[in-house]
Formats: C-alpha cells, structure tokens, sequence
C-alpha cells in the first residue's frame, strides 16, 4: 500500500513498517541515488523515525499523521545532508557519539547552489543554513531502543562515515543507512577500506546467523538481502584492480571507477 503526500512516497512495508520515499535527485542532478528512504518504525508505545532527510517541505506532519499521539524517537543513520536535514522540526535527535558535533550547529549546504532545479529554494530561508534539533543526544554500538513489543539494536559499522550507524530489529529487519546500498557510493580514501571492509563483515556476520534476514537500505532499491553485502564487500576489494580506470570528480572531490554493479567515488582526502 503506498501513497504520495506532496514529495513523499509512503508505503506501508508491514503493519508496524513505513518506508517515506523522497527523489534527491530533485535536489541536484548531481546525486543519483533515489529513492532517499527514510523508515518509521512503530511499537505498542513509542515509533523510531530513522533519518529526517532533505527537508524540501516539512515531514513532521507526514509522521504525527501515521503514528498519532505515540511518542516518537527521531535517529541519524549519520551526519550527511540528506538525512539529517529535518532536524530541525523535532526537539531532540539521537545520533552516534562521534558525529553529535556536525548536527548540532546549522547545517551549511552552500554546495547546493549550483543547482539548476527549483527546488533549493525551499533552503533559501535559511540562507542554506540549516537549522538543527534542539537537543542532540547520542547513541553508542550496542544500545538497544525498546518500542514496545519491537526492539531495535545499534551497530556501529564506520566507514562511509565515522559514525554510521545501522539498526538491527528483533524482527529479522537491518536497517543499514549508507554503510550499504545499491547504487553510487561514497568512500573514504583506499587508505580507510579497511575500516569499510570490518563494518561490511560486521553486517555480513550478523546477516548469516539470522537466515532471511531483510536488508533496508537508506538508498536506492529497499528492501534487499545478504547479496547486497557480499557484492558491495567483493567489489570493494577489487577497488584496487580497476584504480587505473578512474577519473577524478570535481563535485565529489573523488576519484570515480566503475564495476558492474557499482560506482564508487573514493575520497580524495
Ligand atoms: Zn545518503
């Protein structure tokens, strides 16, 4: 079942699951990976909003018309624009310790100006300065959020930031933000795949001991399985065996190659 409210496409996954669905795209042709997918878990007494996104028009009244008076828990995945962006419309938002700082000052998306689309104008009123949560508290690898007969755990899996974080529901669900998804990818220099390669195995361990396990990716097609894991770990891998393919991309600062299934942009810093 899904519907679309202005930008957002709400499709209800399960009684207790919602994917919000917004075009980045939209935003700056620049960015390919849409769907955005944000998710709303809903408990017997509270609901978890994972991600606040681009904030093109308000969301919060898309999640109090689903949840109704249940109290709601707003998290980051991470600290990267396009999921943190509607902070600002809730008084308190949940992110790991090491990204706390970037969410807690207004977010600057002055990059965002050369983009030919309409649609950045919504970031006009702030200057491209966008405002934060009011309260930012943070979680660690292995909190646990109680939503009343549905818990979800933290995994701290870094890589694609310091802080990413992925959910682990005590429904055979993982929520895995950026840390994997099918679609472009952006990574830290070849220097951090190491640290990329450990959070993917992490994921990959936790997948294999509960068999049918569904993957929500923050990006691109939702849900997914343990292949998405596999194929974005392999390829991360052979990184090093197509390097002399790349191309350097100015907007991204990265270097660009290309496999079968993938794009990566690697850091350049
Ligand atoms: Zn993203």
């Amino acid at each position: 079942m899904s519907k679309q409210k202005g930008r957002y496409k709400i499709i209800q996954e399960k009684e207790y699951l919602y994917i919000i669905q917004e075009s980045i795209s939209d935003i700056h042709p620049v960015y390919k990976n849409s769907p955005l997918n944000l998710y709303l878990l809903i408990g017997t007494y509270k609901a978890l909003l994972i991600d606040t996104g681009c904030r093109i028009e308000p969301l919060k009244p898309i999640i109090e018309e689903i949840i109704n008076e249940k109290a709601l828990i707003v998290v980051n995945s991470h600290f990267h624009w396009d999921h943190v962006l509607g902070n600002g419309d809730f008084n308190e938002v949940y992110i790991h310790e090491k990204e706390a700082s970037y969410i807690s000052r207004p977010y600057n998306i002055s990059f965002l100006k050369t983009s030919p689309l309409e649609t950045i104008k919504a970031y006009e009123q702030h200057d491209f300065m966008i405002p934060p949560a009011r309260t930012i508290k943070t979680l660690t690898d292995g909190d646990r959020i109680e939503l009343g007969g549905l818990e979800v755990i933290i995994l701290h899996a870094p890589g694609h930031s310091p802080g990413s974080i992925c959910f682990l529901s005590d429904k055979n669900e993982l929520f895995t933000g950026d840390v994997a998804y099918y679609g472009e990818q952006f990574l830290p220099s070849p220097a951090n795949f190491p640290i990329v390669l450990r959070s993917l195995e992490k994921l990959i361990t936790v997948c294999k001991e509960k068999k049918s396990i569904k993957l929500y990716p923050s990006h691109g097609i939702t849900p997914c399985d343990i292949t998405l894991l596999i194929k974005l770990h392999a390829g991360i891998k052979n990184i090093k065996n197509i390097w002399n393919s790349r191309k350097l991309h100015y907007f991204f600062s990265a270097h660009e190659v290309k496999d079968d299934t993938f794009t990566y942009y690697v850091s350049l810093f």
